[in-house]
Parts: C-alpha cells; sequence; structure tokens
C-alpha cells in the first residue's frame, strides 16, 4: 500500500456509506473528512448520495447501481484530466 493517510476517491466511494450511517471508525471518519475537503468530485458525489438517500428514505447497497460506481469513478478521472493544462 502507498499513501496510507491519503484516501482515493475510490476509496471514498467504497466507505461512503458507512460514512452516511455513521458506522465508520473514528479514524476513517477523519481521512474521509480531509479528502472531501479537498475534492469536488467526493463533494458532488456525497451530495448526490444525500439526496438518494432523502429520496429512499433509508441507504441500502442497492441504492447505488454497480454501473453508477463504475460511471463515477470514469467521472473523476475525466474530471482530473479537465484540470489538467492541455497538451499543445
Ligand atoms: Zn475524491
Amino acid at each position: 500500500m502507498q499513501h496510507t493517510d491519503e484516501m482515493s476517491c475510490k476509496e471514498l466511494v467504497e466507505i461512503i456509506t458507512e460514512y452516511l450511517e455513521g458506522t465508520l471508525p473514528p479514524g476513517e471518519r477523519v481521512r474521509f473528512e480531509e479528502h472531501l475537503a479537498l475534492c469536488e468530485g467526493c463533494q458532488n458525489y456525497l451530495e448526490q448520495m444525500r439526496q438518494t438517500i432523502g429520496t429512499l428514505g433509508r441507504l441500502s447497497e442497492e441504492a447505488i447501481p454497480a454501473n453508477a460506481k463504475e460511471k463515477l469513478l470514469q467521472a473523476f478521472r475525466a474530471w482530473k484530466r479537465g484540470s489538467a493544462p492541455q497538451k499543445q
């Protein structure tokens, strides 16, 4: 494992349900919030998740289709590419 202190977007997505349910261990929660503070993509994702929960009234793994996770990770990659300087 490299960068054990730094949470990746993928890792955040994996534990977001636990975060929202309040079952995340305190140490993980700190790392989650540290990443969130720096990552606009994950802030947007968390907001979407909150809206999903608001709509369903509960949270379950089924609320997140598997391909939605994949799409999200693709969006992150595109977003990171988009923020990089363009090739000449
Ligand atoms: Zn992120």
